[in-house]
C-alpha cells in the first residue's frame, strides 16, 4: 500500500475546479478595471459572499482539510484569477488568523462571524502590526496598550501603517506593547470591535500592485476597549509577562505566531500569479511568429518557459509541504514556512518578469495582463516578512546561531 501521494483527492479536485471557474468568470474579466480604479471592489466581495467563497464556512472547510492542502489550492486559484481582487477577499483572513492564533474559543465564536458578515452585508477584518518605524523589526513597535483597572478597559494609542483593510475593516486586530521593556515578549493582540471610538483610517496608500486591495494607516487615539477584548485573556497575559520578566522561555511573540502560520498561504498566492504568467506566455510563445517560426522554437524562449515551469512546481511542493506540516502539527524546525514563502515569492517575481520578456513590447503595455502580474508579484517578497527576513529565519533555524 502506497501511503505517500501527491495526487489530489476528489474533494480537493472539486474545490480546485470550482474556484478555477470563479477565477475565469468572475475575476479575470474585471481585474484590469479594479487595478486602474484602485478602490475596494465591494460588489465583487459581495458576489464572493453570495457564492460562499467569502464566508466563515469556506475558511472553516479549507482549514478543516487534514492534509492542509485545500487552503493552498484555493489561494492559488484566487491569485491566478487576480491577486488584487484575491487580496480584497484575503485581507480579512489575516485578522482571522490572528484571532484564531491568539483568541479564546469564546472570543473566536463572538468575533469570527463579524469578520465576514453575510451576503449583501459583508464585513471586513484587518490585522495591524506594522508601524512607520517597526516593519521587519516587529519587536520595536510603539503602539501602547495600557490597562485601566477602574473601568476594566484597555486604552490603545499609536499609528499602524500599510494595513490591508486598515480603517475600513469592521474588526481590527491590533498588536500593541503592554510592557515595552520586554520588547516582543511584552506585546499582546487586541480586538477592536466595530463602532469603537478612537480608531480611524489615516493615509490611504497608492500602490504599485494588488491595487484592488485597500492599504492604509490606522490611527489609535485613546481608543478604549473592554478588558474582554484582550485576545487570550488577562490571566494568560499576566502569566506570560511574569515568565518573560524572569527571563524564562515564553511562547513566541503574538505577531510572529500569526505570520509563521500564514506564510505558506502567502506563498500559495504568489504561486497563483506565477502560474498565470507562465500559462499566458507559453500560449503566446506558441502563437507569436518572428523570422518565420513561432518564438518558442528558439531555445532562448523555450528554456525560459522550462525554467519557469520548474520553479513553479518546486514552489508548489514547498508550499504544500509547509501547509501539510502545519496541518499535521509538525514543527518548522528548518524554517519550512519561511522557505515556502521565500521561494514562491521570488519565483513569482522572476516568472512574471520573464513573461514580460517573452511578450516583448506587448508584455510592457497595459492592454495585456502580464505587466500587471509583475507589479502584483513584487509585494510577495515584501509583506508578511521580506525575503531577507525569511532567509534570516531559515538561517537561524538551520544553524542554531543568532545570525544578524
Ligand atoms: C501592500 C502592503 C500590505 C501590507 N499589509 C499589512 C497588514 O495587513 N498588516 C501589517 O501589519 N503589515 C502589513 N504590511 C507591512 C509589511 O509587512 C512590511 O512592509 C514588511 O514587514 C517590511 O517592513 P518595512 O516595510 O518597514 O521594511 P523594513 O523593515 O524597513 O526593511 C527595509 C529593507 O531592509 C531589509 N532588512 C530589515 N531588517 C533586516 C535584517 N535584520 N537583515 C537583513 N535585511 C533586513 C528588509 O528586508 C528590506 O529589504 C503591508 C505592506 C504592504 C506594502
Amino acid at each position: 500500500m502506497a501511503e505517500f501521494s501527491l495526487e489530489l483527492n476528489e474533494e480537493q479536485k472539486t474545490l480546485q475546479e470550482w474556484l478555477h471557474g470563479f477565477a475565469v468568470n468572475e475575476m479575470r474579466p474585471i481585474a484590469s478595471e479594479w487595478d486602474e480604479r484602485e478602490e475596494t471592489p465591494w460588489d465583487f466581495i459581495n458576489r464572493a459572499a453570495e457564492l460562499g467563497i467569502y464566508s466563515v464556512d469556506f475558511i472553516a472547510d479549507c482549514f478543516g482539510d487534514p492534509t492542509g492542502i485545500k487552503m493552498m489550492i484555493a489561494l492559488e486559484e484566487l491569485a491566478w484569477g487576480d491577486a488584487g481582487l484575491g487580496m480584497a477577499l484575503l485581507g480579512t483572513s489575516l485578522g482571522v488568523a490572528a484571532l484564531f492564533g491568539n483568541g479564546t474559543p469564546e472570543q473566536i465564536g463572538e468575533y469570527l462571524p463579524q469578520c465576514y458578515g453575510t451576503p449583501g452585508d459583508v464585513k471586513l477584518a484587518a490585522f495591524g502590526v506594522s508601524e512607520p518605524d517597526a516593519g521587519s523589526d516587529v519587536s520595536s513597535l510603539r503602539t501602547r496598550a495600557v490597562y485601566d483597572e477602574k473601568t476594566d478597559e484597555w486604552v490603545l494609542n499609536g499609528t499602524k501603517t500599510w494595513i490591508s483593510n486598515g480603517g475600513i475593516a469592521n474588526i481590527h486586530i491590533i498588536v500593541a506593547s503592554v510592557e515595552p521593556e520586554l520588547k516582543g515578549r511584552g506585546q499582546a493582540s487586541f480586538v477592536i470591535p466595530e463602532g469603537t471610538k478612537g480608531i480611524r483610517q489615516g493615509q490611504k496608500f497608492k500602490k504599485m500592485g494588488i491595487r484592488a486591495s485597500h492599504t492604509a494607516e490606522v490611527v489609535l487615539e485613546d481608543c478604549r476597549i473592554p478588558g474582554s477584548c484582550l485576545l487570550g485573556g488577562k490571566e494568560k497575559l499576566d502569566e506570560r509577562l511574569a515568565r518573560a520578566r524572569e527571563g524564562k522561555s515564553s511562547n513566541v511573540q503574538a505577531a510572529m505566531a500569526t505570520f509563521e502560520a500564514t506564510r505558506p498561504a502567502v506563498g500559495a498566492q504568489a504561486l497563483g500569479i506565477a502560474r498565470a504568467a507562465y500559462e499566458y506566455s507559453l500560449d503566446y510563445a506558441k502563437e507569436r511568429k518572428q523570422f518565420g517560426r513561432a518564438i518558442i522554437e528558439n531555445q532562448a524562449i523555450a528554456f525560459k518557459l522550462a525554467d519557469m515551469k520548474t520553479q513553479i512546481d518546486a514552489a508548489r511542493l514547498l508550499v504544500w509541504r509547509a501547509s501539510w506540516m502545519a496541518a499535521t502539527r509538525k514543527p518548522f524546525l528548518n524554517g519550512e514556512g519561511s522557505m515556502s514563502k521565500l521561494f514562491a515569492g521570488e519565483t513569482a517575481v522572476k516568472v512574471t518578469e520573464e513573461a514580460i520578456q517573452i511578450l516583448g513590447g506587448y508584455g510592457y503595455v497595459r492592454e495585456y495582463p502580464v505587466e500587471r502580474w509583475h507589479r502584483d508579484s513584487k509585494i510577495y517578497t515584501i509583506f508578511e516578512g521580506t525575503s531577507e527576513i525569511q532567509r534570516l529565519v531559515i538561517a537561524r533555524a538551520i544553524s542554531g546561531i543568532r545570525i544578524q
